[in-house]
């Protein structure tokens, strides 16, 4: 059998999204800057699909800004942020321990230019606390960035709140909500959001194409100099097959978001059980506020890596953490952040379903992994070690 269970790095390009990308790669091939018709007929798609971007998240389609990935929206929104704050002479930018590389970077390289960063710890469930957002805020706080959905553990932070307190004080709010969107409901004005970063490829789209939202009356510079695309402020021709199969899928995600959510909650609720009676193992993130499709486990007395590479023998393919640091032996910094002993965040699993999954797949990856874990813990020295100071759980 082969189970794909890695949706969370990247998911099949659905056959809606697909449709609506084949024609701008034969027909639909003109210039959406060009006043022929050929750039006429490109340009009605391209405000078209912006119009679907902006309605699946309840903002207006001017403010919505196609850019190349959920990295460069991060990169772009962030780095604006704090541009606004430093001319305002605040420098102050609050943020968590458990972001994503593209907004933790994002965020060094702003230190090494003289802001100021607060990371917020998070708790075991990997949830941030409001009423320590509020005693981090500062008068010279700028900017909040702060994840929508953890793409390790799938925990979904307070976000409307979060956005309240900043509106309240008057401070920009940007959220990553690439693990979030197309997957559970979002709304720029529900959720009190300033700025969010979005990514096709997370939700059945190509890679290659993301979005920015970032609400009107906040005044952007340019990200990339260049044309007049993107209002002005991100130069380079649109990359009109990737937007429209981005925008099919976002509306077909949409439309389908409480049904897909059900079916993929069954499924990681069977998974989250069956992987739970596995002696030493734990389930990581918070169980009440989490994406429907992330599951993620640590088993004592193994590594990840190894894990993984029996799964993928078996067919399966999940991930230890991110796959932006899978390749590194460090243990992940989310797992860390929890409070996690280094050697138990080296044995951790991360299973991602989406609605293209289905229960036999569940039940297959249900055997494979309590044996694979066994087995490996089998030859495990760290296991072994263990077993000299509690009972063999294997035996009985
Ligand atoms: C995948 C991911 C990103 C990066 O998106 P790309 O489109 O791959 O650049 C950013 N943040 C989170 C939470 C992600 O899961």
């Amino acid at each position: 059998m082969f189970v794909y269970a890695d949706n969370a790095a990247t998911t099949a390009v659905s056959k809606t999204a697909l449709d609506a990308m084949l024609p701008a790669l034969g027909e639909l091939y003109g210039n959406p800057s060009s006043l022929h018709q050929k750039g006429r007929e490109a340009n009605l798609a391209l405000i078209a699909a912006r119009e679907t971007v902006a309605k699946c998240l309840n903002a207006q389609p001017r403010e919505i800004y196609f850019t190349g990935c959920g990295t460069e929206s991060d990169n772009w929104a962030i780095t604006e942020g704090a541009r606004l704050g430093a001319a305002a002479g605040k420098r102050h930018i609050i943020s968590d321990t458990i972001e994503h590389h593209a907004v933790l970077h994002t965020l060094t390289k702003l230190e090494k230019e003289g802001f100021e960063v607060t990371y917020l710890p998070v708790h075991e469930n990997g949830l941030v606390r409001l009423e320590e957002l509020a005693a981090a805020i500062r008068p010279d706080t700028c900017l909040v960035t702060i994840m929508y959905a953890n793409n390790e553990i799938g925990t979904l932070q307070p976000i409307r709140e979060i956005g309240a307190l900043c509106r309240e004080r008057g401070i920009l709010f940007h959220t990553d909500a690439v693990q979030a969107v197309g997957h559970v409901s979002v709304d720029v004005v529900r959720d009190n959001i300033d700025m969010l970063s979005l990514s096709g490829h997370k939700f059945h789209a190509p890679k290659g194409v993301g979005a920015m939202y970032c609400r009107k009356g906040i005044k952007l510079k340019n990200f990339i100099e260049g044309g007049a695309q993107e209002r002005g402020l991100r130069g380079g021709t649109e990359a009109i097959p990737g937007i429209l199969a981005m925008a099919a899928a976002l509306k077909e995600s949409c439309e389908h978001l409480e049904e897909n959510a059900e079916k993929v909650t069954a499924m990681r609720d069977k998974l989250i059980e069956g992987l739970s009676r596995i002696p030493c193992s734990r389930c990581n993130g918070d169980p009440d506020h989490k994406v429907p499709g992330i599951v993620s486990f640590c088993f004592e007395g193994i590594e990840g890596e190894s894990l993984l590479l029996r799964l993928d023998m078996a067919g399966i393919c999940a991930s230890s953490g991110s796959a932006c640091t899978s390749g590194s032996l460090d243990p992940s910094h989310v797992l860390l952040a929890l409070g996690m002993p280094h050697e138990i965040a080296h044995g951790s699993l991360r299973l991602s379903l989406c609605e293209y999954n289905t229960m036999e797949e569940v039940d297959y990856i249900l055997e494979q992994v309590p044996q694979v874990v066994r087995e490996l813990r089998e030859m495990s020295p760290v296991w072994m070690h263990m077993l000299e100071t509690m009972p063999d759980p294997y035996k009985n």
